[in-house]
């Protein structure tokens, strides 16, 4: 292996990313160019070195022990005060991590970065220990002082999500995707929608319409925004236009139709229009493949005693569908009730024979989480409307 002076290359590789790290915060903290030497021999003490060298990797106990001996010397380094309180964070010391960082913004001289850097390392402490109100307020602070602040900005989006205020969300992630120069409408309409929800919850039925068309102006796609609409038009007896806006849904996102079933249900069942509902399942089961319609069509059928389309609905599940596990699930219901012709049964029985089951989840196309119940955004990715009627 090389080496240069007997120091293992690896030593040196280090050296050189602390001294980078020292001149990356040098620059973003105006600090060397302050008259005061102060910090600037802190920095050359080897506890400083150390003490930055553990935090890079990770080291959380040797970091704070090195850095600790660097503000007894010297309590000039504001990166230290921040850092440290930060380790303590880390090490789940919320309220020291708290006391450092409150005790760096009593510095009058501060720099406004510095302050602005302060306040959001304070936030994230208040966040972490769960008081919430105080992490809002804080985060508030920093924005007061630079509006366009992407941490603060970013933070609070997350924030407001958490708390569920979903107005106030949607105005800072307006404003961070701003500042960013990105474009992201997907994320502003799902916010935008469930913003409206909890408008129509308080009875404001028509300002949720209103913010339920911007969504679904910025992302035709939400489905969620579109369930939203139309049970908002159901419920003032608006069914053409609840149907209308699921139709829209259907021929967007044919492959979500799973989330719109029992809402068109809902619609038609309004509407008095029986054979347009069956229409309707009809073709997104036969025409685009939708598993979960032709068991609704099939339900339906049952339910009806029309026992020649029921057959037939179930011929279908069994040739295409005969390895999803619910449908066997239902099937074997159905036949155990004597509901289907035992004939089918067998008929099902031999395509089974020999291939294997497959599991009826949800499955983020995100990042393959998967799930029993639908659910409008993935816990696992923070994706919103990324399920899919899958198999695996
Ligand atoms: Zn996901």
């Amino acid at each position: 292996m090389m080496k240069a002076f007997g120091i293992p290359n690896w030593v040196l590789a280090t050296f050189i990313l602390v001294f980078l790290l020292g001149l990356f915060l040098g620059a973003r903290l105006p600090l060397f160019r302050r008259p005061t030497g102060d910090g600037k021999d802190a920095r050359r003490s080897l506890h400083y070195i150390r003490g930055m060298y553990a935090m890079l990797t990770g080291d959380v106990e040797n970091s704070i022990r090195h850095l600790t001996k660097v503000v007894e010397v010297s309590t000039e380094p504001v990166e230290v005060y921040l850092a440290l309180g930060n380790l303590y964070r880390q090490r789940g010391q919320i309220d020291r991590a708290i006391r450092v960082h409150q005790s760096l913004l009593t510095r009058a001289s501060l720099s406004e970065e510095e302050r602005v850097l302060a306040l959001n390392a304070l936030g994230m402490d208040f966040k972490t220990g769960g008081l919430m109100d105080r992490a809002v307020k804080t985060f508030r602070d920093a924005l007061a002082l630079h509006p366009r602040d992407p941490d603060a900005l970013a933070f609070l989006v997350k924030l407001s999500e958490d708390l569920g205020e979903w107005g106030e969300a949607y105005e800072y992630a307006v404003r961070l995707q701003k500042v960013r120069h990105q474009k992201d409408p997907k994320t502003l309409s799902f916010l935008l929608a469930q913003k409206a929800q909890r408008l129509a919850e308080s009875g404001l039925h028509l300002r949720a319409a209103w913010q339920l068309h911007r969504a679904l102006r910025l992302y035709p796609e939400n489905t969620t925004a579109t369930i939203f609409l139309a049970r908002l038009y159901l419920k003032v007896n608006k069914a053409d236009r609840a149907l209308k806006t699921v139709e829209r849904a259907l021929r967007e996102t044919p492959h979500k139709s799973f989330m719109l079933l029992s809402l068109l249900r809902e619609i038609y069942a309004q509407r008095q229009d029986l054979g347009g509902y069956l229409d309707t399942l009809h073709r997104l089961g036969h025409e685009q493949g939708q598993k979960r319609a032709l068991l609704q069509e099939l339900q339906e059928f049952l339910d009806l005693k029309r026992r020649e389309p029921a057959a037939a609905v179930t011929r279908h599940l069994v040739r295409h569908f005969g390895r999803s596990r619910l449908v066997q699930k239902t099937l074997w219901d159905l036949s155990r009730r004597g509901a289907v012709d035992p004939s089918l049964v067998k008929e099902w029985a031999d395509a089974l024979a020999g291939s294997e089951q497959m599991m009826d989840a949800y499955v983020c196309i995100s990042c393959g989480y998967k799930t029993l119940e639908i659910l409008h955004r993935c816990p696992n990715c923070k994706e919103w409307n990324s399920f899919v009627d899958g198999e695996g």
